[in-house]
């Protein structure tokens, strides 16, 4: 049986006409850049993220590089973020002038407010809490921390779209939080996209400039500005897709409670906690011998796939910060034990099960 980490082709199978009619229909619409079918999926996915304002970007790096701009981050400050997040969430600091510093993580792969105290120094000016996987951190502690020492928060949300905490959205406990629309995200542009949610009217204004060159009006220009705009086609598509999303993420949950019943036993596998709704962008295990478990996958015709082998603490550029190995143990840990599962909304029962199989049978039970 084959298992396939990703399926593109049968998800634009699945929705070809209805997909067709909005690309048609944003084409006609003669708006290329911005305009209304992007003001139309930002109030969407503002309502969504259940903010005041959601603005669309180029991508969900660009989202947090102009996030920590708009607030003044830059030169001197310090940001602290996870080491065991995608690059971006460190590359976005230190491409908008300041200092990223890490924090360890928690058993279940995020930050908490326990690990970031360790962090912080007179420098700290902000911190961006990683949702990896779909799972939204503990934000109460991390929100109180942040009050007593003046920082702000900008949640990474890029994995963690529609998650929920008690009631709470991704992407509205921080000042902002920043999305992504990449092809492999849950919610899926066809190219690259990104957005930004919050509920601060002074900071969603200085956003929608700063992403469109400073340009108050067609000649005006209040300060230097990117070009990071969403494109029309890109905001039809996810506005069509954004109508699934709730579909997308029952079928993702429930192939995560598939997993955890025939391999809770065998392997760590991510808890399902009381009150939160993860959205399982990722289904990461934690296990022994990973890279002989997932040799032995790929030759059962199982895809898998590893985020990410390499803490950012230890990539090349993170060397001029002073990081070394050995700097967050538990992050260094899991990055040896990590795997994560194919998960996606696409999945039968059938290819779960043989998954299970699959891995059991490697260790024998
Ligand atoms: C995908 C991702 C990003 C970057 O988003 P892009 O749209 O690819 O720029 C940032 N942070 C995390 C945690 C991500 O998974």
């Amino acid at each position: 049986m084959r298992v396939p980490y990703v399926d593109f082709a049968g998800q634009y199978a699945a929705e070809r006409r209805s997909l067709l009619s909005v690309v048609d229909r944003a084409l006609a619409g003669g708006e290329m850049v911005l305009g209304r079918e992007v003001s139309a999926f930002e109030k969407d996915f503002a309502r969504l993220c259940r903010t005041k304002h959601a603005i669309g970007v180029a991508n969900g790096t660009d989202a947090l590089i102009l996030t920590l701009k708009a607030l003044w981050i830059g030169p001197g400050d310090e940001v602290i973020t996870a080491p065991n997040s995608f690059v971006a969430s460190a590359a976005a600091v230190a491409l908008a002038g300041a200092t990223p510093v890490f924090a360890d993580i928690e058993a279940d792969q995020l930050l908490s407010a326990r690990t970031v105290e360790k962090a912080l120094t007179p420098r700290t000016k902000a911190v961006i809490p990683v949702h990896l996987t779909g799972r939204v951190c503990e934000m109460d502690g991390l929100m109180a921390l942040a009050r007593a020492r003046g920082l702000a928060v900008i949640e990474d949300a890029a994995q963690a779209v529609g998650a929920e905490d008690r009631g709470r959205r991704a992407g509205s406990f921080g000042r902002a939080a920043c999305f992504s629309f990449h092809p492999l995200k849950n919610l899926n542009a066809a190219g690259d996209a990104g957005a930004i949610t919050t509920s601060d009217d002074g900071l969603a204004e200085r956003l929608r400039l700063l992403r469109n060159h400073g340009l108050k009006s067609r000649n005006e220009v209040l300060f230097w500005g990117y070009n990071s705009r969403l494109d029309a086609l890109q905001a039809a598509i996810l506005r069509a897709r954004l109508k699934g999303l709730s579909k997308v993420v029952a079928a993702r949950r429930k192939n995560a409670e598939l997993y955890r019943k025939g391999l809770a036993d065998v392997v760590e596998c991510p808890k399902d906690r009381p009150g939160c709704k993860d959205v399982y962008h990722l289904f990461v295990i934690q296990c022994d011998r990973r890279d002989e478990l997932q040799a032995h996958l790929k030759r059962r015709g199982v895809s898998t796939a590893v985020h990410y082998p390499t803490p950012i603490h230890l990539q090349a550029p993170a060397a001029a910060l002073g990081c070394k190995k050995g700097d967050f143990p538990e992050a260094e840990r899991q990055s040896a034990r990590i795997l994560s599962l194919p998960v996606h909304q696409l999945l039968s029962a059938a290819q779960i099960g043989f998954v299970v199989r699959s891995i059991r049978e490697f260790y024998g039970r």
